[in-house]
């Protein structure tokens, strides 16, 4: 089973709770990003273009343990940047699953052999190791060569400690449904729990647009994956019924506040993937975010989005509501034969609005007010990116990246 039995029916119990309880709008997992650094430069990623005095700022221990007393959620993914280059987060594993919460810690794998030690097997704790596919996809994907080659072997590495250990793929428009199902069969053979799987989101600052797909190609991909994928026993830690809206069979809205995510700027608004202003407060997020302007048909933003960070608490949610519906695709797998389900109309979805720049300009002059009152003495500064940056963080950050590249 890619997600152990009794995880699956704390997840269940605390959905039913809040159903039960009225509540509207509650979290599923919470998405920690507690830096922005990292040790590659993907194509599709949107976070890693940040000037360098916010790649260097980090989410402390208390910090995230605050954001997860606030939210409350039964799952915590942490990802980033890199979260391996966090000094403190051995610690912030070990207190977040010594509070019984299942953490997902995304890696992309190259520090793992250096870091293992630091980590200690629990059935509460998986690492999820970033492969997009086979060595060719998934080095393309990450812009550089030989990397799949670690993180397989960071795989067998954290399988043979015990470790519990998923992978995530995300896949961009040109997947071939027969090599991405040869790699799921691969994955399977390592023994892997489970794997993550979805599109990729059209970040606005990903270096590469061109290659995301749109909701159909999503649609037509996932169905010719899964038609090539029956009997093949393939184990994936998402809702069947998450994996039935991406082939094309449910008719779902999405539920941005189902993974919110926690960052070094505060908490995003509206979701994971949409960085559109920060609150303070986890409550401030869901009580003063004007939800129904997001989604697909409402927002330019949002139109080929198809991502689990938004769909699927909204699968989850489904599932609680029709049980009968989830044991039959989880039985039978996602429909790829029959017609799909019409697609949501963009006619009345409003222009997107583009803040980034607005938006690190907020962060930088926070942390400008920050560092007022701090001794004055901040040792040597050296200008990154036009910018003064002590030498002490520079140096930091350049042992950071010298560590990840060994
Ligand atoms: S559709 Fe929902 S989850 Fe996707 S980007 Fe828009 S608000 Fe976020």
């Amino acid at each position: 089973m890619a997600v152990p039995l009794m995880h699956a029916v704390r997840v269940g119990l605390y959905v039913l709770k809040q159903h039960l309880s009225g509540r509207k709008r509650y979290p599923l997992v919470l998405m920690l990003e507690p830096l922005f650094r990292c040790n590659l430069a993907c194509a599709g990623c949107g976070k890693i273009d940040y000037p360098a005095e916010i790649l260097n700022q980090r989410m402390s221990l208390q910090e995230c343990l605050d954001a997860d007393a606030e939210a409350g959620a039964p799952v915590i993914a942490i990802a980033g940047g890199e979260p391996l280059l966090h000094k403190e987060m051995p610690q912030i594993v070990e207190n977040l699953t010594a509070r019984k919460k299942y953490v997902y810690l995304c890696t992309n794998g190259l520090l793992l052999e250096k870091k293992i030690n630091d980590y200690k097997p629990s059935p509460f704790f998986s690492w999820d190791i970033h492969l997009d596919g086979d060595k060719e996809m998934h080095d393309a994907s990450v812009c550089q060569e030989g990397v799949y080659e670690r993180a397989i072997k960071a795989i067998k590495l954290a399988k043979s400690k015990g470790f519990r250990v998923s992978i995530n793929c995300t896949l961009f428009d040109g997947a071939v449904p027969e090599r991405v199902a040869a790699f799921l069969d691969e994955a399977m053979a390592l023994g892997v729990d489970g794997v993550m799987t979805a599109p990729g989101y059209a970040y606005e600052r990903a270096p590469d647009q061109e290659h995301f797909l749109n909701r159909q190609k999503t649609k037509t991909l996932f169905r010719d994956i899964f038609r090539l994928g029956k009997g093949h026993k393939w184990r994936f830690t998402q809702s069947p019924l998450f994996l039935n809206f991406l082939a094309g069979n449910e008719n779902y809205q999405c539920t941005p506040w189902g993974k919110p995510l926690r960052t070094v700027f505060g908490w995003q608004r509206p979701c994971y993937l949409l960085g559109e202003g920060y609150a303070k407060t986890f409550r401030e997020l869901m009580e003063d975010t004007d939800w129904d302007k997001y989604g697909t048909g409402a927002y330019e933003k949002c139109a080929d989005c198809m991502v689990h960070s938004g769909y699927e608490a909204t699968a989850v949610m489904d599932a609680v509501r029709r049980p009968w519906h989830i044991a039959k695709v989880a039985l039978f797998g996602p429909e790829t034969e029959k017609p799909m389900v019409p697609e949501i109309s963009l006619a009345n979805q409003r222009p997107a609005e583009y803040g980034y720049d607005e938006q690190v300009q907020i962060q930088l002059a926070n942390l400008s007010a920050a560092n007022e009152g701090r001794p004055r003495n901040r040792g040597p500064r050296v200008r990154v990116n036009g910018r003064p940056v002590s030498v002490r963080v520079q140096k930091e950050q350049m042992t950071e990246a010298a560590g990840a590249a060994e």
